[in-house]
């Protein structure tokens, strides 16, 4: 009798004791919406609620997806409301928040549209995964465009998701996250170049068109505040041509060689253009006379090179940033005796990580303090120098110069 048949299916999906549920229509907008009450008991704005619900499920609105699931009775199946299977009649139709109510209440996914397949909540997903596109993006500019293509959603939809969940839009985003790590790296007392490309930004005037905004003021004021990084510096001969140290007050941030010493000072104003850079001869000469002296392997004895392995390591006190993993390249490097050299790979297995060849160069090119850091004694495994930042032919001597001395 189809009476009693309708009546038995109804039984078999009542409703879940959850049922029951204050609707709130702030978390509406964040969270999924709760399943439908009893219409007995249904607070009106439940029902606001539900009305929204089952237009977007006529509407198949894929922006819905995540957000609840719909449920049939007269099929037992429940769908995502984007599914584009045909729409059944309102009256069979109940909501749940997720996948698992619906189960729970006895229905089964759908086939066609696996409301399972996205995650519990795709829509948070969703904007997941385009803070993590932006995040790899930072050293460019974003565009809506661009999003939208990797998304395929349109650039309507995208932004006006990513607001509804972060309450911000992409591009706000992007420049907080570049903000974020430009004043990370600046309170570092850091290289500001390289503050700005580990931040993103790609040009000092993008950086400062930002910065005069979003700082609340130009960078070269905001370096005379607390982030001010007072940098001395001195220049000295050295058996590789002129020889730069620059020190912050926590120790030396960086050791350069040039031709001259207007090459230097031109280099270190490029490298830390907001810091406040003064020449310091007379208090910096005994570090530099340490750095020279490391050079030509001064102090370590005759055959006590293994002896002062240690304090060849820490005999300068370094103030620089480092990833991770430099620091990790950079720190092994320091335990690479003078007279000694390792090749890209055997560095990158005594980090244990041995396929991170390539990151370890890297790394070794990043060095901002010559000597301190001996990254010119990794060389290639065939026996080829591999790249300086100060010049091949600076390491070649460097490497010539140590094997004359043990
Ligand atoms: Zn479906």
């Amino acid at each position: 009798m189809p009476e009693k048949n309708r009546f038995d299916r109804k039984m078999r999906i009542a409703p879940s004791p959850r049922s029951s549920y204050p609707a709130n229509m702030n978390s509406a907008i964040l969270t999924p919406v709760a399943e439908v009450a009893p219409a007995t008991n249904m607070p009106a704005a439940t029902t606001e609620a539900t009305d929204l619900q089952w237009q977007a499920v006529l509407a198949r609105d894929a922006g819905g997806d995540g957000k609840f699931v719909f449920a049939v009775s007269s099929t037992g199946v429940y769908c995502r409301p984007s599914c584009p299977a045909r729409r059944p009649r309102r009256e069979n139709v109940s909501f749940f928040r997720g996948p698992q109510e619906a189960e729970s209440a006895g229905y089964r996914e759908c086939l066609r549209c696996r409301p399972k397949a996205v995650s519990a909540n795709p829509r948070q997903e969703l904007i997941k995964s385009v803070c993590r596109y932006i995040e790899r993006h930072l050293d460019e500019p974003i565009t809506l465009a661009q999003m939208s293509a990797e998304f395929r959603l349109s650039p309507f939809h995208l932004q006006r998701t990513f607001k509804a969940v972060l309450g911000i839009t992409p591009k706000e985003y992007a420049n907080s996250c570049r903000m974020r790590g430009f004043r990370q790296n600046l309170k570092a007392g850091h290289s500001v170049t390289r503050a700005m490309h580990e931040a993103g930004y790609n040009s000092t005037s993008r950086l400062y068109a930002r910065t005069t905004s979003e700082l609340g003021m130009e960078p070269s004021k905001y370096r005379r505040g607390a982030i001010a990084a007072p940098i001395r510096y001195t220049c000295a001969d050295s058996p590789l041509g002129r020889l730069m140290i620059a020190a912050t007050d926590k120790g030396i941030c960086t050791i350069q060689f040039a031709n001259s010493d207007e090459e230097l000072e031109q280099g270190l104003k490029q490298e830390f253009p907001f810091a406040l850079r003064r020449r310091d001869d007379r208090d910096l000469a005994e570090l530099a006379q340490r750095v020279v002296r490391r050079m030509n392997g001064d102090g370590l004895g005759k055959n006590g090179i293994r002896k002062n392995r240690k304090n060849m390591a820490s005999a300068l006190p370094l103030d620089i940033q480092a990833t991770a993993f430099q620091r990790r390249v950079w720190t092994y490097l320091q335990s690479i005796a003078f007279g000694e050299t390792r090749s890209y790979s055997q560095v990158a297995k005594a980090i244990r990580r041995p396929s991170a060849v390539r990151a370890v160069a890297r790394a070794c090119a990043t060095n901002p303090v010559a000597i301190a850091i001996p990254c010119h004694r990794v060389v290639r495994s065939n026996g080829e120098m591999g790249g300086y930042r100060w010049g091949i032919e600076r390491k070649k001597s460097l490497l010539e110069l140590e094997a004359s001395k043990t």
